[in-house]
C-alpha cells in the first residue's frame, strides 16, 4: 500500500492506494473514524460489487454499519436524494462522531460528501472511489455537490475527507466507457505536470487498459500525486487550481452544447484537450509534435480526439461558443483558457478570440 499525504494543514489527509485490495483496509482505517456508527452509501451496482466486502472489514474492526442505497447516474445528486440519506441518517441514529463511507463514483462521492458535509453541520467523511474518474480526480480535493435542476454542481462545500482509500481492483469490473473517462483525466494531470509520466504512459497504456493491478497502482500514484499538489497549494480554488481545466473550457461547452447525453465528461474533456492543445500551436506556444502525442495517447486509451463536425452547421458552433461564455472559471467576462506551453506545462490565457476557438474547431 502507497500513501500520498494531501497536506492541508489541520484539513491534511492521506490517500492510500492498495494494489493488494481490501485486506489493506484495516491498516487505513487507524485513526480515520472516531465513532463506533459508521454509514456506507454506494449506488446499486456498487453496493452488489463491493458492500459485502468493505461491510466486513468494519464489522471486524468494531464498527456498527448502515448501508445507503442510490439509484446510479447523475440524477441521484439531487435534493431528493438528499432527503432520503438525512432520513436514513437520522433513522440509524448517526451523531457528530459518526462517520460517513462514500463507496462508488463521482456521483456517490459528491453526494455522499455533501450529506457528511452539512448532516450536523459536518461529520466524518471517508472515500472508497471505485471508477477511475473519481479515484483520480473528484475524490481528491473536497469538493462536494447536489445538483439543482437548473445548474449542475451549484449547492456544493469544500469538506476533505479523513481519508481516501483507493482499491485499483475495483476498475476491473468498470464498463470500458467508465475506464476510458477516468483515463482522459489521468492524460490530463500528465500533460499539465509530469512529462516523464507523458512517456511512462505511451509505454503501458496496453498494461493500464487490461487492468494490470500494479500498473494501475503506478499511474494512479502519479496522477494522484499531481493533483494533491495542486489542491495543496489552491485548497479553494482561487488560482493554481485552475491548470486543472486543461480540456475544460472546450470540454464543458460540448458536454452542455449536447445536453449531457452525447458524450461523458471524460470524452468532452480528451476532445477539449486536443483542441486547446491546437489552439495553443496555432499561437506558437507548442510544436505539431505536441498535438500529435496528446491525440494519440487520447486515442489509444479509447477516447474521441475530434467532434464529428462535418455536418454541423453554423448555429452548433455558435451554440458552443455561447457555452464557453457560460462558463464559471471566467472572469471579467472573457473566456478564460488553460493552453500548454510545453511538455508537463500549462498557463492561464484570457485573450483567445472566437476566431482562435473557430480555427482550432475547423481542423481535422
Ligand atoms: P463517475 O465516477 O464517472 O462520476 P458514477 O458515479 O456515475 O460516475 O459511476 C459511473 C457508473 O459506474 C455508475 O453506473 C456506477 O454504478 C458504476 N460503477 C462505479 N464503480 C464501479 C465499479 N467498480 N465497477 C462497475 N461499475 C461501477
Ligand atoms: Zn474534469
Amino acid at each position: 500500500m502507497q500513501t500520498i499525504t494531501v497536506d492541508l494543514k489541520e484539513r491534511s489527509y492521506p490517500i492510500y492506494i492498495a494494489p493488494e485490495g481490501w485486506k489493506a483496509l484495516p491498516l487505513a482505517l487507524e485513526g480515520a473514524i472516531t465513532g463506533k456508527k459508521v454509514m456506507v452509501v454506494c449506488d446499486e451496482n456498487t453496493y452488489r460489487l463491493y458492500y459485502q466486502a468493505v461491510k466486513t472489514v468494519l464489522e471486524g474492526q468494531g464498527y456498527t454499519v448502515y448501508p445507503a442505497v442510490i439509484p446510479p447516474g447523475e440524477s441521484s445528486k439531487s435534493f431528493a436524494q438528499a432527503q432520503n440519506l438525512y432520513t436514513r441518517a437520522l433513522d440509524a441514529g448517526l451523531t457528530r462522531s459518526s462517520t460517513i463511507i462514500a463507496l462508488g463514483g463521482g456521483v456517490v462521492g459528491d453526494l455522499a460528501g455533501f450529506i457528511a458535509a452539512t448532516y450536523m453541520r459536518g461529520i466524518g467523511f471517508i472515500q472508497i472511489p471505485t471508477t477511475l474518474l473519481a479515484q483520480v480526480d473528484s475524490s481528491i480535493g473536497g469538493k462536494v455537490a447536489i445538483n439543482h435542476p437548473l445548474a449542475k454542481n451549484i449547492i456544493g462545500a469544500f469538506y476533505q475527507p479523513q481519508m481516501v482509500f483507493i482499491n485499483p481492483n475495483t476498475l476491473k469490473t468498470l464498463p470500458p466507457r467508465e475506464f476510458a473517462t477516468g483515463m482522459a483525466e489521468l492524460i490530463k494531470h500528465a500533460f499539465i505536470a509530469d512529462s516523464q509520466f507523458i512517456s511512462w504512459l505511451e509505454q503501458n497504456m496496453e498494461a493500464l487498459l487490461s487492468c494490470d493491478v500494479q500498473t494501475l497502482a503506478h499511474a494512479l500514484y502519479c496522477s494522484c500525486n499531481i493533483k494533491a499538489r495542486v489542491v495543496e497549494r489552491d485548497e479553494k480554488e482561487s488560482g493554481l487550481r485552475m491548470i486543472l481545466n486543461f480540456g475544460h473550457t472546450i470540454g464543458h461547452a460540448i458536454e452542455s452544447a449536447t445536453g449531457y447525453s452525447v458524450y461523458t465528461h471524460g470524452e468532452a474533456v480528451a476532445m477539449g484537450m486536443v483542441y486547446e492543445a491546437k489552439i495553443a500551436m496555432h499561437r506558437g506556444l507548442i510544436g505539431h509534435d505536441y498535438v500529435k502525442r496528446l491525440s494519440s495517447l487520447i486515442e489509444k486509451a479509447g477516447l474521441p480526439t475530434s467532434l464529428e463536425t462535418a455536418n454541423w452547421k453554423e448555429a452548433d458552433l455558435k451554440l458552443l461558443l455561447e457555452r464557453m461564455a457560460y462558463d464559471k472559471k471566467n472572469t471579467d467576462s472573457r473566456i478564460v483558457f488553460v493552453l500548454p506551453t510545453g511538455y508537463g506545462r500549462v498557463d492561464v490565457f484570457k485573450d483567445i478570440t472566437t476566431e482562435d476557438i473557430m480555427q482550432a474547431l475547423a481542423e481535422q
